[in-house]
């Protein structure tokens, strides 16, 4: 097959190489690069690629990204998530979440303290969607068209950046456990390892009138 390529030049493979990396779906790309090596020697071991003593970090990744099929890197990103988030509690991905709304701004955090979940109303329950009633305003979850709501004054400037007010945080902690940390994880991901065509969370503030 390569009969017409007797002579390839050492810098021809080089570029080949390099070539590929694009072609790398960002979530993928961006979580291999956020993953400690102790992690990435495991998953390459459960891939049925032997442990090669002391090799770096970066030839580490390309040499699983030269063994793997597409469904298996499909697979590796999904462990990548699992090892990250995996053995994470609804409160504790809340955590992130809320910790990462407010980096580098001095909003103060909300708090899930501050919306009690006896004051919270369940008012209307579908697959994958659910809506409340906290202290007066709507609040809803639809996991399906990964959409976020709520009618509170402090969402209506949190959502413009992506960000929960403490009824949604409140209402992540009310769901199914299943849902929550599956809804949650999703948006982490998205949010923290996303690229422009990963399917983003559209957060919308029902305080129009405002
Ligand atoms: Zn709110």
């Amino acid at each position: 097959m390569n009969d017409h390529q007797k002579n390839p030049s050492f810098t021809v493979v080089r570029r080949a190489e390099r070539a590929e990396q694009p072609t790398l779906p960002p979530v993928l790309d961006n979580l291999l690069r956020d993953t400690s090596t102790p992690v990435l020697v495991h998953l390459a071991e459960r891939y049925g690629l032997k442990r090669v003593p002391g090799l770096a970090r970066q030839a580490l990744i390309e040499r699983l990204l030269r063994h793997l099929s597409a469904v298996q890197l499909e697979d590796l990103t999904d462990d990548l998530i699992a090892a990250r988030y995996g053995g994470l509690s609804v409160e504790d991905l809340l955590a992130i979440a809320l910790e990462a709304d407010t980096r580098g701004g001095r909003r103060a955090r909300p708090r899930l303290d501050d919306m009690p979940a006896a004051d919270a109303m369940l008012i209307e329950a579908a697959p994958g969607r659910w809506v409340y009633t906290m202290h007066g305003y709507d609040v809803r979850i639809d996991l399906q068209k990964r959409r976020l709501a709520c009618g509170c004054a402090y969402f209506r400037f949190a959502a413009r950046r992506g960000a929960l007010c403490k009824h949604l945080a409140r209402a992540f902690t009310l769901i199914p456990g299943t849902y929550a940390r599956e809804g949650l994880i999703n948006l982490l991901v998205s949010r923290g390892y996303g690229g422009p065509d990963t399917p983003r969370w559209r957060f919308e503030s029902l305080d129009e009138a405002a």
